[in-house]
């Protein structure tokens, strides 16, 4: 066998009431219904645990190969697949949301991971905007606003285009609008609490809100919003180009036009999404809407064709 083989994953999918049928239309997936609001594409999380596709792991789930192969991953030090990578399809508004950091979550969340996301966004509406951060300067005026339902004047909103990132730290309140497809790399975690959803009903019945813990995470003042929306400056082609690094994660992508070399040496191990286009990689046929792996010691990936990768390296 190969050691350095590609790594095809299936990937999972959940229904959502914000969820549209753009997971089928745009990506390929084979998954019916018109509420598919979120495609894992690479994860190990007991909510959607991801199957090898082919190879010489074939059918086994990516959280079995972490415990079972962790050569693969460069013997990576966590007792978990550190990340997750996944597309939304955003039909309708998300409800207003924060994540804890690691350590709020490991003491109130049974030694959970917090969580720290990022968004690359793929595709969105003419005039779209994204929930980043705040308007409340202080703790008292977060309160405040929060508990008196001051939504607009607390909701900061700024508008989007495709191609800007968005880094998400554990704090910053946010939410995805409608009109909205991305591709987020984030910590494999599924702690977040909901802020304000709307007022809206499923059936019948509110969702669950965690004002308390809402009002206890979220720092004030929040980023500016010069520094939340990093926009898209650099169209070349066959080059990297970071998105974003912190300490979870490096995101970059790159435009291949014919042939290009992707130095992803040094890396424990990489992680590919296709978001635009087809070609291959390595010599494995690749399409929009696959992800895969590049196993530890994989130093290139080779890449022919007319596509965009996005890679995340823990
Ligand atoms: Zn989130």
């Amino acid at each position: 066998m190969d050691s350095n083989e590609v790594i095809f994953l299936t990937p999972c999918f959940s229904h959502t009431i914000w969820g549209g049928n753009k997971l089928r239309t745009v990506f390929g997936y084979d998954e019916s219904g018109d509420d598919i609001g979120e495609c894992w594409g690479v994860s190990a999380h007991p909510s959607g645990d991801c199957t090898v596709r082919g190879g010489a792991y074939d059918g086994k789930k990516l959280s079995e190969l972490w415990k079972e192969a962790p050569e693969i991953f460069g013997s990576f030090d966590s007792d978990r697949f550190p990340l997750l990578i996944k597309i939304i399809d955003a039909r309708d508004d998300l409800s207003i949301q924060v994540h804890p950091d690691d350590e709020y979550a490991g003491v109130h969340e049974n030694g959970s991971l917090g969580k720290t996301e990022c968004w690359y966004i793929l595709d969105c509406d003419e005039d779209a905007t994204i929930v980043v951060g705040h308007n409340a300067k202080d703790k008292e005026e977060l309160k405040d606003m929060i508990k008196s339902g001051r939504w607009n004047d607390f909701i900061r909103l700024l508008p989007i285009r495709k191609g800007d990132f968005i880094q998400i730290d554990p704090g910053t309140v946010h939410a995805i609008k409608g009109g909205t497809l991305l591709l987020e790399t984030q910590q494999s975690s599924d702690i977040t609490y909901r802020v304000y959803d709307y007022d809206r009903l499923q059936n019948g019945l509110p969702r669950q809100l965690h004002i308390d813990q809402s009002i206890d995470v979220i720092v004030t003042p929040a980023k500016s919003a010069e520094e939340s929306v990093i926009h898209r400056t650099d169209d070349s082609k066959n080059r990297v180009i970071e998105l974003y690094s912190c300490k979870y994660y490096t995101v970059s992508r790159m435009s291949v036009d014919g042939e290009a070399v992707i130095d992803i040496s040094g890396a424990p191990f990489t992680i590919m999404s296709v978001t635009e286009g087809e070609g291959s990689v390595n010599g494995n046929n690749i399409k929009k809407g696959d992800h895969f792996i590049l196993p530890h010691g994989t130093d290139e990936a080779k890449a022919a064709g007319n596509m965009e990768l996005v890679f995340s390296r823990p």
